[in-house]
């Protein structure tokens, strides 16, 4: 399972978390939504440790992790971003297997072997070879991915990995996403991708000006939204 305790966070003046409590599940996925600026971001960075929150709590299966090495901390959470970050000078490989040998000191070999079985989970063993660049952005999204699940982590956060595709390649990485939920994987999905949250989560949370206003089911989110300000946004991306 993944947590957060009353999560403050503040750059300078500008107050952008403002007690954040969430939990999801162990095997399940939970879809956060909301308008631009509403610290959707900054809450998967925290829960990353990309930042330290001024106040509150992370836990990872109930205990928390703001006092770990946040190396460590990198290793059992896996991060996918809306620009996929994948080295261009490198191949698919090598991108995939970076990790593995250098955090979880795997030799070359095993490194490659195991990079692959990723690469397969993501129909992309047969692009191992080349570099980022000859690939569509749906599949570097996927190797992205690949490069995150071959670290093995406990929980995957994924920031708008559709957002910056073409609209005709954002269903293969859904796609992706969606069998990843099924196989178990505890997911926090940051998306504008309605269709997603409704078919594929457990939990969809309506975050707004740093704060959760709403959460629940995605059926009664969607069908019965109870704040006015859930209302208003459904209005706008339904
Ligand atoms: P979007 O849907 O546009 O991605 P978001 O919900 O992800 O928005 P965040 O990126 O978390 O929003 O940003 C929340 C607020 O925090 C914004 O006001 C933003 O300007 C501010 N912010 C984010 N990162 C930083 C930073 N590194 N330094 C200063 N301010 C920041
Ligand atoms: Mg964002």
């Amino acid at each position: 399972s993944v947590a957060t305790r009353d999560v403050h966070l503040a750059f300078g003046a500008n107050q952008v978390l403002r007690g954040i409590d969430l939990h999801v599940d162990a095997g399940t996925t939970a879809c956060v939504i909301g308008p631009s600026g509403s610290g959707k971001s900054t809450l998967l960075r925290v829960v990353n440790r990309l930042i330290e929150p001024d106040r509150g709590d992370v836990l990872l299966g109930g205990r928390s992790v703001l006092t770990d090495d946040p190396d460590r901390l990198r290793q059992r959470v896996g991060m996918v971003f809306q620009h996929f970050n994948l080295f261009p000078h490198k191949t698919v490989l090598a991108n995939v297997t970076l990790g593995l040998t250098h955090l979880k000191g795997l030799s070359k070999g095993d490194a490659e072997a195991h990079a692959l079985r990723h690469l397969e989970r993501v129909g992309l063993e047969h692009k191992a070879g080349v570099r980022p660049g000859r690939l569509s952005g749906g599949q570097q999204q996927r190797v992205a991915i690949a490069r995150a699940l071959a670290m093995e982590p406990e929980v995957m956060l994924f920031d708008e990995a559709t957002s910056a595709l073409d609209p005709e390649l954002v269903k293969g990485v859904l796609a992706t996403m969606a069998q990843l939920a099924s196989e178990g994987m505890t997911m926090l999905v940051v998306t504008h991708e309605m269709g997603f949250a409704r078919s594929v989560a457990q939990q969809v949370l309506f975050m707004d000006e740093g704060r959760v206003v709403e959460s629940g089911e995605p059926g009664r989110v969607f069908e019965a939204p109870e704040s006015e300000r859930l209302q208003r946004f459904l209005s706008q991306v339904l």
